[in-house]
């Protein structure tokens, strides 16, 4: 997330505190400041490579270009191409051509398939690249999705799908015209605990919902918009919301079945820290359901210690997740009357390689797509509600 090793930027840091400090220069010397809205390279994030290549790919694998190596694409997204069944990684897509090399070679990928942000138009005559997996700041996805489907490639996208419903509509309409998927990384779709979760409220395992508790937070530690993307708005939106936020209203959404009528919700964004000259602290929102049911949700970049929950209370039973939406490490319990079971359905692990083989079955074998493009334009749209809320101070329909 943050780049300490950085002097360029550590020292643009500095001097963004010191005119922070200086509020006769007002909140322009912010954003002069910030990280640009635009695809560069930064320097390689703390994460391992493999030891050894991936495996050959099988017959029919779909080849991927990962476009973004940052924490998530290198952390989580190579490695889960690497391990599933009818995908690879075919390509990579940086603007640190150092990175990029050290990526390329970990994955035994040759040197044509490095691409940079100016020459990727090139990709679209790659046929060892059918999709590209996008996982740059938000801010970035809309165009690089646009470019992505131009090069003739279907996209996976990493979550939020963009920060405004408009970019949402561009991609979904710039994915149709060019005949290919669109698909957003919704990875708690492919998450035993969460799936067994949704089964489970199928089933009406805690009767009819009466309620639904989300809690996403953590504090971020000290940072600024020079040197961190998750805290400039051009590229985060509101911030916390977007980034983690998104699981509780996913959660909301899968679990009860519905789709709100009415939400009303609050934000805060404290003065003078350079995390949140930009951003929001926290986020929090109230959601009716036409059954009657209420889904709380409290997202945070500034509480400790941080909490990931879902819980819904039903009339019933309890169920409860935590941590709910995380990479590993799912606790479930089901409460009925005095009797409470703890639920272990599986390996949180499968979920990225899940995910990524989910496409191929799409793409190969013609399966209907389970987090399209219109799911993300959904999510987003509810996002811009929760704000237009917060910024009237009133209850939204939706
Ligand atoms: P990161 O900061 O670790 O990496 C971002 C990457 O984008 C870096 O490689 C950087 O070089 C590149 N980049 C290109 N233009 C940039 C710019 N203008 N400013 C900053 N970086 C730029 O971020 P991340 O955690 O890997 O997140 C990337 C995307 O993945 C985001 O959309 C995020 O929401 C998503 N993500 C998803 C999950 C999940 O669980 N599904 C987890 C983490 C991140």
């Amino acid at each position: 997330m943050t780049h300490p090793s950085l002097s360029r930027r550590r020292l643009l840091q500095l001097s963004c505190a010191s005119l922070a400090a200086a509020p006769w220069l007002g909140s322009s010397a912010w954003a002069s400041a910030s990280l640009p809205r635009k695809a560069i390279g930064m320097p390689f994030p703390g994460v391992q490579l493999p030891a050894s290549p991936q495996p050959a790919p099988s017959e029919g694998s779909v080849g991927f270009a990962v476009m973004g190596l940052g924490g998530y694409g290198l952390g989580r997204v190579m490695p889960a191409l690497a391990r599933a069944e009818r995908c690879h990684v075919a390509a990579v897509v940086s603007g640190n051509p150092e990175k990029a090399a050290r990526a390329a070679a970990a994955y035994g990928l040759p040197d044509d398939a490095i691409y940079s942000y100016d020459n990727f138009d090139a990709i679209a005559d790659d046929d060892r690249v059918e999709a590209v997996y996008i996982v740059l700041p938000s801010g970035l996805h809309a165009d690089w999705t646009e470019k992505s489907f131009a090069a003739g490639k279907h996209v996976l996208c990493e979550k939020p799908m963009a920060l405004t419903s408009a970019e949402c509509e561009r991609m979904i309409a710039a994915g149709q015209q060019a005949g290919k998927q669109l698909m957003i990384a919704y990875r708690c779709h492919f998450e035993p605990y969460n799936l067994r979760a949704m089964e489970l409220m199928r089933e009406g395992a805690v009767g009819a919902i009466r309620d639904i508790e989300t809690f996403q937070q953590y504090r971020m530690g000290p940072t600024s918009p020079a040197e961190n993307w998750r805290v400039v708005r051009s590229l985060a939106g509101g911030g916390p919301l977007e980034d983690y936020g998104i699981y509780g209203l996913q959660a909301a959404l899968y679990l009860s079945g519905e789709m709100p009528s009415s939400l009303r919700a609050e934000t805060v964004q404290p003065a003078n820290d350079p995390r949140f000259s930009e951003i929001f602290a926290s986020v929090r929102t109230e959601m009716q359901f036409p059954s009657g049911a209420t889904a709380r949700l409290f997202t945070s970049y500034d509480t400790n210690p941080g909490r990931n929950r879902v819980a819904v209370a039903g009339a019933d039973g309890l169920l409860e997740m935590e941590p709910a939406t995380g990479y590993g490490g799912q606790h479930m319990t089901l409460t009925r009357g005095d009797a409470s079971e703890t639920l272990a359905p599986g390996d949180p692990g499968v979920q990225f390689h899940l995910q990524c083989d989910h496409l191929a079955e799409v793409i190969r074998d013609g399966k209907e797509l389970i987090v399209p493009g219109e799911m993300g334009l959904r999510d987003v749209r509810l996002m811009e509600a929760i704000y237009r809320s917060a910024a009237a101070g009133e209850t939204v329909a939706v």
